[in-house]
């Protein structure tokens, strides 16, 4: 099982008919934010699978869900796919979406307190307890833009990570995080982190991750 995790900037050989041959044997494309719709749009419908995301800082707010004609129209983002805030289960991989930074503007949409993370978490824990009775375990993946705090993250107001996070990696155990927002400028950058059982990978821009089969049961 393979995952094509993107976030916060375009990559021309991605956005290209070069993606099929490179990345053909991929099974679910993850975006981890701050990406425009068409780039999403092009990559799933190339390889013709299914695609979650949660959205970025600087994504518009995610329309609410009586809205009508979800994602069409101009400028929209699109709903489908969208699990920020949700548990959902893909191709057999428990995955659980917190989209969003920390709040550096008091007008920013997807931007939240150390607290208001937390109570996102909260929210989540009744399905994740579900989880761990029907197959076993809280989830595989969690889908973020933002970082943990102290991992990959920086000092400066809008690139602090999340405190909640390490909490959630240290309660809920998945085996990966996936998050953006923190761009790399040095070769020589960390982007890749064990924490516990739970590998927390920065995916910017991209980076393919390769999933061995879970069942349920
Ligand atoms: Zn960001």
């Amino acid at each position: 099982m393979k995952i094509l995790a993107l976030s916060d900037q375009v990559v021309e050989h991605l956005y290209s008919p070069l993606v099929k041959e490179r990345f053909g044997d991929v099974d679910l494309v993850v975006g981890c934010g701050d990406l425009p719709d068409y780039y999403l749009d092009y990559i799933v419908s190339m390889l013709n699978v299914p695609l979650t995301l949660v959205p970025g800082n600087h994504d518009l707010p995610t329309p609410s869900p009586d809205a009508e004609g979800e994602g069409e129209g101009g400028g929209t983002p699109r709903a489908c796919g969208n699990i920020d805030g949700m548990v959902v289960e893909e191709r057999g991989l428990l995955l659980a979406g917190l989209g969003g930074s920390i709040r550096y503007r008091p007008d920013g949409v997807h931007q939240y307190t150390q607290g208001g993370m937390a109570r996102r978490i909260l929210a989540l824990a009744p399905r994740l307890w579900w989880n761990r009775l029907r197959y076993g375990r809280f989830l595989d993946i969690l889908v973020t833009h933002a970082p943990p705090r102290g991992i990959h993250d920086a000092e400066d107001p809008a690139h602090v990570g999340f405190e909640a996070f390490n909490r959630f990696i240290a309660r809920y155990r998945p085996r990966y995080l996936l998050h953006g927002h923190a761009h790399v400028y040095r070769h020589d950058a960390i982007t890749i982190t064990q924490v516990g059982p739970t590998t927390v990978i920065n995916v910017y821009p991209y980076r393919v991750i390769d999933i061995e089969g879970r069942h349920a049961g």
